[in-house]
């Protein structure tokens, strides 16, 4: 493993980390298969944002023994509903006995990093600095958590936190797609000459960048399979981790994995021949910035109808590309279709990305006849 100083915080954390969100639903044996490699391999920043109370306990069994190994980043403001659905809380009650939670169920005094969970408009900043920000003092003086950071998809809401010196840490989307993204240069900048370590998640948008079908056409075209077959015009794991790498400012590249294989195709990066990392070819196709593409983040919900809105979308941008009949098996596996869409417009409010969700449920339901 190569190490990084996480900015002012002065700890090293390993450029390849780990992000957790697809490990959810996973059994707890490949939760620990999963983390136990990632750590032997090196890796030692892991954010944890799911606050499913199962997720916890099964994150908390694999990292058990383990603590004095990983940088742990743990969210204030994610929340989960009984029904199974993320959401996002500023009420301060909630926000704090989840907090709680989450160091009781993975059996920790203390997160390195407590996150101020995913603000993105000004109003938002607002009331996080004058509620949630206290609550994170709080518990650092408490010594339940060691630095302050915060997660975030816009650089006008970052770049404030950033020039406010509150924050540490930030967590943002690093990838091809927001390369050309009016003021995030200007941004990666900041968290550098002011010492905030910088987490870029989303390496791969959310596995948009390795998919078949693509938005930018020419070169989204393969998905896993390019990491075995020679194709033309196609990115791999190790282009979109030696882009965000290269970064000004990135401590550390956090992809999500869900198996083995992805946890390997990442730490492959380490290995990688200088050719395998070389992404000249890709970055031109990103020289516009393209608003309103769904990464399948699900930080939109939750949905009153429970539609699981990012496997839709994936589902969806797979289907658009190539349909087949394991695409029609994965939709069909959906409790709710996007034929059970009201119209309701709350996820498109919360949607950090600008995707317009209506039209795409309707495209879906065209497309899957439900
Ligand atoms: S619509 Fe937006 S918030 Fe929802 S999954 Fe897609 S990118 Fe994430
Ligand atoms: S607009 Fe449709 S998909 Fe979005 S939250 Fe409302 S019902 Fe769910």
């Amino acid at each position: 493993m190569i190490y990084r100083k996480l900015g002012r915080t002065g700890v090293d954390i390993g450029i390849i980390g780990m992000g957790t969100e697809y490990l959810n639903g996973l059994p707890p044996e490949d939760f620990l298969s999963i983390v136990s490699k990632a750590i032997e391999y090196g890796v030692n920043y892991i954010d944890i944002f799911f606050a499913h109370p199962e997720f916890r306990d099964k994150i908390g069994a694999a990292l058990k023994g383990k603590r004095d190994k990983v940088i742990i980043a743990g969210h204030l403001g994610s929340a989960a509903r009984k029904d199974g659905q993320y959401y996002k809380t500023r009420d301060p009650e909630i926000t704090e006995g989840y907090y709680l939670d989450f160091l009781k169920r993975l059996d920790m005094e203390y997160a390195d990093i407590i996150m101020l969970h995913n603000v993105d408009e000004e109003k938002e900043y607002e009331e996080v600095m004058d509620s949630a920000l206290k609550i994170a003092q709080k518990f650092q003086k408490e010594g339940k958590a060691r630095f302050i950071g915060m997660s975030a998809h816009r650089p006008k809401v970052a770049t404030k936190a950033i020039e406010s010196g509150i924050v540490d840490v930030l967590m943002y989307p690093v990838n091809f797609t927001t390369d050309a993204m009016p003021g995030r240069k200007e941004l990666l900048s900041k968290c550098s000459s002011n010492g905030v370590g910088l987490v870029a998640m989303k390496p791969y948008a959310g596995g948009k960048l390795l998919q078949k079908g693509s938005i930018h056409l020419e070169h989204y075209q393969s998905g896993w399979e390019s990491m075995k077959k020679d194709l033309p015009n196609v990115i791999s794991p190790i282009q979109c981790l030696s882009y965000t790498l290269s970064q000004i400012g990135v401590c550390t590249a956090i992809p999500g994995v869900k198996n083995i294989s992805e946890l390997d195709a990442a730490l492959h990066y380490l290995e990688a021949a200088d050719e395998e990392k070389d992404f000249s070819s890709v970055i031109k196709d990103f020289a516009e910035y393209t608003a309103g593409e769904c990464v399948y983040c699900n930080h939109c919900l939750p949905c009153p109808s429970k539609i699981d809105i990012g496997q839709t979308m994936r589902l969806l941008d797979l289907a658009q590309h190539a349909m087949s009949d394991e695409i029609l098996a994965l939709y069909e596996e959906l409790d709710t279709k996007a034929s059970d869409c009201v119209e309701c417009g709350s996820c498109v409010k919360r949607c950090p990305f600008e995707v317009d969700v209506i039209p795409k449920m309707k495209e879906a339901v065209e497309l899957f006849g439900d």
